[in-house]
Parts: structure tokens; sequence; C-alpha cells
């Protein structure tokens, strides 16, 4: 697969374990919200890549991440010292696996995510078309320190001042974040929250029912596995593969070695 050098425009550090970069966009890269590609550096005159979903929406002009910064991960360990006029590399082929025309029609869409796996959301919630093929879209966020819920204030704030989609996500995003091992104004694991009902009842809608809602998954292979399960308990019909139109949808945003 060829690889292209892209160009480091902006970074952010939100805290030790996690940052975002922006990056220039290839001339002829085209993807639709929710897609990944393969990104990384140049180490010892070979590329080494990994998976990374785009969080930015697919009408942006640049590229941005969200990344972990494993310590000793082969490919974070240096990326997250990227400076800004560094190169990256970039696979020019997003692969599919978490976008909303694989979700029959309904009401809401939950998007449940753990950590990085905010990153594919962050695009979904970007889209034009997500607006208009949902009433409300529920973003769930679960980390276990406060300083992990990225993209906090833009969610809150400069999200709903957007001057393109800022009215429509004042009328319709709903951004739950939660966190685990610290307190805050939402506590608890995600699964526990949508099991007690304590997430439907807190942003005012009715209990989960697979005939007015809707999912998209991404985050830890621990989450993903129980949430699912919650979901297919409820009655939910699980995507078999990418392409199949179904109730719910998932992406493994990483593997636990
Ligand atoms: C479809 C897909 C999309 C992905 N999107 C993203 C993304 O948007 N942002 C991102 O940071 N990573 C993402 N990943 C994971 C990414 O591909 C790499 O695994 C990650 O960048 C770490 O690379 P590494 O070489 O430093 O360590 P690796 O050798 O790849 O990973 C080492 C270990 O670190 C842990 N780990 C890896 N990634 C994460 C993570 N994101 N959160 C928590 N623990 C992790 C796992 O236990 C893993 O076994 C995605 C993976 C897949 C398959």
């Amino acid at each position: 697969m060829a690889f292209y050098k892209q160009e480091v425009l902006e970074v952010t550090h939100w805290n030790d374990t996690l940052f975002s970069f922006k990056t220039t966009r290839p001339e002829g890269l085209k993807f639709h919200n929710g897609h990944f590609v393969m990104l990384g550096l140049e180490v010892e005159g070979k590329p080494l890549m990994r998976a990374y979903s785009i969080a930015s929406a697919n009408y942006a002009e640049h590229l941005e991440f969200l990344s972990i910064k494993v310590p000793n991960g082969p490919l974070t360990s240096r990326l997250q010292h990227l400076q800004k006029n560094d190169s990256i590399l970039l696979g020019m082929k997003p692969v599919v696996t978490l976008v909303i025309h694989d979700l029959t029609p309904a009401k809401n869409l939950y998007l449940f995510a753990t950590g990085t796996g905010l990153a594919p959301f962050m695009s979904i919630i970007r889209d034009f078309e997500t607006f208009e093929r949902f009433d409300k879209i529920i973003l769930v966020h679960g980390v276990r320190y406060v300083s992990e819920l990225a993209y906090y204030d833009y969610l809150l704030t400069e999200l709903t001042e957007d001057e393109y989609i800022g009215d429509m996500v004042k009328e319709k995003l709903i951004y739950y974040p939660t966190v685990t091992r610290e307190s805050f104004k939402n506590q608890g694991r995600l699964t526990d929250l949508i099991t007690n009902g304590k997430l439907c009842s807190d942003v005012g809608l009715e209990p989960l029912n697979s005939e007015t809602d809707r999912a998209m998954i991404c985050g830890s292979p621990s989450m993903l596995k129980d949430t699912c399960k919650i979901l297919d308990n409820l009655g939910f019909k699980a995507s078999a593969h990418t392409g199949d139109v179904s109730d719910y949808v998932i992406e493994r945003s990483f593997v636990e070695k």
C-alpha cells in the first residue's frame, strides 16, 4: 500500500495519556464520517502504521486524529512527540466500519464511546446527514478520569456556536460524559448507566428501545462485549458485517493484548 506524507498543523495534549493532532488533507482523499485510515511514521526507513479513526468531518479542509499514548507502544511512543510542521504517513484507502448508512431508520441515535473510541463520533456528530436522519443524537463518552474527556469544552460550547451546524447541535445533540474513577457530574460505567436506566432518565428520553433507537459503539473490547450483550437482550439486531443494515454497529478501536 502506498503512503503519503502529510504535514502536522497543530497538536493538542489533553493529558499524559491522550493527544490529538491536525494534519493537511491529501487532495483526492474521500471518506465517509466514521471511516478509519492507516497512519504512521517512517521508522528506520520503513513505514510503521496503525489504524486511526478520522475525527474531523469529511467536509473539513484538514484531517484530525485523537490518539492514545501507549507507554512503549511502537507507534504512539514516537507519535506523541509530534510537533507542528513534522510529517506523518497516511494511507490513501479509508476503511468503512462505523457509518450511519448501516443503520435502519429510527428516532434517536446513541453513540457509545470509551476512551479514544470518541474519535469516529467526532466526525459523525459534525455530519449534516446525522442531524437529518435522527431527532436526537446522544453522545455518551465514558472515561476513568476527568482529564480524559477530550474535546469536553469544544463539545459543550464551541460546537454549539459553529456557523454551519451550531443550530442543529443545540436542538439535537445531547453530550453525556461520564467518569468512573473520580467525582464528576455524571459518574459510573457506561454499561451500568444503560442497565440501571440512569442514562435515559438523565437525558430525558424513554428507556432504550429497538423500535425507536439505534446505536453505534466504539471503545475497549470489554465495553464492546458488554454493550452488545445489553443491546442484544433488548432485542436490537447487530450488523453481521459491514454494509449489512441493522439496529446497531460496532468498531474495535483497539485490541487488548
Ligand atoms: C479500526 C481501528 C481504529 C483505531 N482508531 C484509533 C484512534 O482513533 N485512536 C487511537 O489512539 N487508537 C486507535 N486505534 C488503535 C491504534 O491502531 C494503535 O493500536 C494505537 O495507536 C497504539 O499503537 P502503538 O503502536 O503505540 O501500540 P500497539 O502495539 O498498537 O498497542 C499496544 C497496546 O496498547 C493498547 N491500546 C492500543 N490502542 C489503544 C487505545 N486507542 N486506547 C487504549 N489502549 C490502546 C492495547 O492494549 C494494545 O494491545 C484503532 C485501531 C483500530 C483497529
